[in-house]
Parts: structure tokens; sequence; C-alpha cells
């Protein structure tokens, strides 16, 4: 499909998409829009920033729009992921749209959402946790509820709602569409996806368990004490926005801290911020107001910075799956990207398990795969630290 046009849209929706310049599906769109509009469930698979979000937010809106009743519900697993969605439904709603929505997440008071939810919402996004809450409370109803998504599936589950969706989907009708994607194909995804969803049609953007190709890989072998001197060379090197992941909150505040101190412009972004922090955070990263944001793996999924250049793994994610979230923060929609992982004596294990997960065959096979790649350094380091650069990286 070369434009949206073949997909027979209704005209509001269709003008949507011209203000918000989408000319033609991305790939993952177009495999999947015209399943959903024909009423499939779907199991989708797709890179980050392939535009998996308005893969199945375009059709929900279709349904909401061409449907005089029943509502949607989106369920994903943090709060900057379920705005970033909550966004993309409201350009494509478009604004004259009286449409009633409602954003029911975590950690933010019970008062504005319960009007919401009393205004009776079409469509409703939120995480798990607070959306079981009001169920319980029966502040909430989900049973014209016709449509649902789970984003991020892999994600929720890693986070332990496992428990949660499973009430959730017991307050739903059994006959509906339901669209599940998930990053990953983890066992217990494939295991759900069996129980909840109804002859689901995959669909599917490149090869599972990849990181985007657009993006140029480059891994430093260093001490744990002399990371930190690393950053800062590295960001001296470089220009754009820069993200990077470090395991602890403590860790991302004093690191913040410390590139301020030397002189880079630089904010933490972590689960302990109270939401209204977190907001402030993202919202002057998005308008560029810093450079390097630090940030534990809660900002790993999701989050579309158009402008972020620079992915540093500064710490290895606990999980190896959270390694392809964070390389998914950078080379948005095509752009290009690069990502810096700092592996020390100590990370080994995580290391290993980084290699199997993007590339099987070549994790058998490490000792030819590293004495290759150390072959060919970019530049030579003053201090002679042994670095292997991978270049564009490609699993099997
Ligand atoms: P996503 O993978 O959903 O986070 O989307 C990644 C980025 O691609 C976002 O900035 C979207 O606004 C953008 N995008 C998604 N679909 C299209 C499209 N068909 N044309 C242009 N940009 C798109």
């Amino acid at each position: 499909m070369k434009n949206f046009e073949g997909f027979g849209l209704s005209p509001a929706l269709a003008k949507s998409l011209v203000h918000m310049k989408y000319e033609a599906p991305t790939p993952i769109q177009a495999q999947a829009i015209p399943l959903a509009l024909d009423g499939h469930d779907i199991m989708g698979t797709a890179q980050t920033g392939t535009g998996k979000t308005a893969a199945f937010a375009i059709p929900l809106i279709e349904k909401l729009l061409t449907n005089p009743k029943g509502s949607a519900l989106v369920l994903t697993p943090t709060r900057e992921l379920g705005k970033q969605i909550m966004e993309i439904m409201h350009q494509l709603l478009g604004p004259k749209s009286n449409i009633k929505t409602a954003f029911i997440i975590g950690g933010e008071p019970m008062g504005k959402q319960l009007k919401q939810l009393r205004a009776r919402p079409r469509l409703i996004i939120g995480t798990p946790g607070r959306i079981n809450d009001h169920l319980e409370r029966g502040t909430m109803m989900l049973n014209d509820t016709g449509f649902l998504v789970l984003d991020e599936t892999d994600r929720m589950l890693d986070m332990g709602f496992t428990v949660q969706l499973e009430k959730i989907f017991k307050y739903m009708p059994e006959k509906r569409q339901t669209l599940m994607f998930s990053a990953t194909l983890p066992k217990n995804i494939l295991k759900l996806s069996e129980k909840y969803l109804s002859n689901p049609k995959r669909v599917s953007v490149g090869e599972v368990n990849i990181v985007a190709q657009n993006i140029k890989q480059e891994v430093i072998r260093i001490e744990q004490d002399k990371k930190y001197k690393e950053l800062m060379l590295q960001l001296h090197d470089r220009s754009g926005s820069v993200i990077v992941f470090v395991k602890t909150k403590y860790g991302a505040d004093k690191m913040a801290k410390n590139l301020r101190r030397d002189g880079f412009t630089s904010d933490a972004l972590h689960g302990d911020l109270r939401q209204s922090k977190r907001d402030r955070v993202m919202q002057s990263f998005r308008k560029q107001n810093f450079r390097v944001l630090i940030a534990t793996d809660i900002a790993a999924r999701g989050l579309d910075v158009p402008h972020i250049e620079h992915v540093v793994n500064y710490d290895l994610p606990q999980v190896a799956e959270d390694f392809i979230h964070r390389m998914g923060r950078t080379a948005r929609a095509g752009a290009q990207g690069s990502a810096i992982s700092f592996v020390s004596n100590q990370d080994g294990r995580k290391w290993s398990a980084i290699e199997r997960l993007l590339n099987p065959n070549a994790a058998n096979d490490k000792g030819a795969d590293r004495s290759k790649s150390s072959q060919k350094p970019k530049r030579k380091r003053p201090n002679n630290k042994k670095r292997y650069y991978r270049g564009k990286k490609k699993a099997a």
C-alpha cells in the first residue's frame, strides 16, 4: 500500500493523517491496518520506531468513528508511553472530535480520572495496575469495550502485570478484537496470545530481536571506575542529544548532577520522581533545553524523541531484551543513530546474554567475532584502551 487512501478511511481520519504529515504507511502499518480494519486479532512484532503506534491507533480510531457505540482500551506498561499514545490518538481524532478519552495511570490523583470516567469515554489508555484498581472499585466498566490493544506486552509481563492483565480481560466482553504488540516474543507472550487472542494474524517487521540497522554500534571494554571519564570524552566527541542508561535511580540523579558540574546540560528520569517532575523532564528534553538525559530502564521502552542521536549503555541492562528497547530510542523512523555500550569485567554474563539475543549464531563463535571486530578500530585511543567496533549490526 503506497498511501493511506487505499485503506478507505473515514474523511476525518484521512484529514488528520494529512495534518500529521503521514503520507505513506510504514511497513508495519501496511500489514496491520487492513487486517485490523477487517476485524482480525493481531499478534504483532515490530522494531521500535517503526510506526507501531499508528499501526494500532489508526484502525482503533476508524472503529470509534464508524461505530456509534462501543469503546476501546489500550494497555501500556509505562505512563510515558501511555502519554505518547494518547497524543497520537488525539492527533488522529482531530481537534473537533467529540469522542471522549480517559488517561488512567498510576501515580496520579484519582479525582481527575474519576471525572474522565464519569464522562463515558470511548477510548481509555492506561497502565494495568490503576485500570485494575478502578475496575475493582466499580468506577470503570469495560462491558462494551470491544477493542483491546496490548502495547509492549513483553514489558508489561516483565513488570509483573500478568495477574492484572488477566483480571482486566475478565471484565471485558469475550467477543472482542484484540491487538497485541510486543518487541520480543518470549514463551510467556506466546502463551498469553494463545489464551486470549482468537486466530490472530501475525504481523512482523524485520526479524524479532534485532536492533534497527541504521544504528551504528560501538562496544567499549572498560573498567568500572573509568566509565565516567570515558563518558565525558564521548560527549565531547559527539554532538546532538544523548540518552545515557544507568542501573539505579540514585546513580541517575548523581550522574546528572556530576555532568552539570562538568559543563554538560543534563537531567535525570527515573521511577522515583513524582509524575509531574517526570513530565517536566521529558518536556524539557523534547524541547532540547538540555542535551543529556540520564535514565533508568523506565525510559527504555517506547519513548519517541526524534532528536536523540546517541544511546549510551553506561550500565548494561538487567534484562537482555531491554538492550533492544534502549537502542530503539535512537534512529527513530529511519533516521541515523549511534549506540555505545560500556562493558566492564563484571558484565561478562550480561553481555553474553545480549550477544546471544542479538545474534544467536555469532554467539557460538564468539572468539572469531571479537578478533575480527578488534582488527579495525575507528580511531586510536590515546590511552590504548581496548575497543571493539562493530559498525552496523545485523543479526542472523
Ligand atoms: P512509533 O514506532 O509508533 O513510536 O513511531 C515512530 C515515529 O514515526 C513517530 O515519531 C511517529 O510519529 C512517526 N510515524 C509513524 N508512522 C508514520 C508515517 N506513516 N509517516 C510518517 N511518520 C510516521
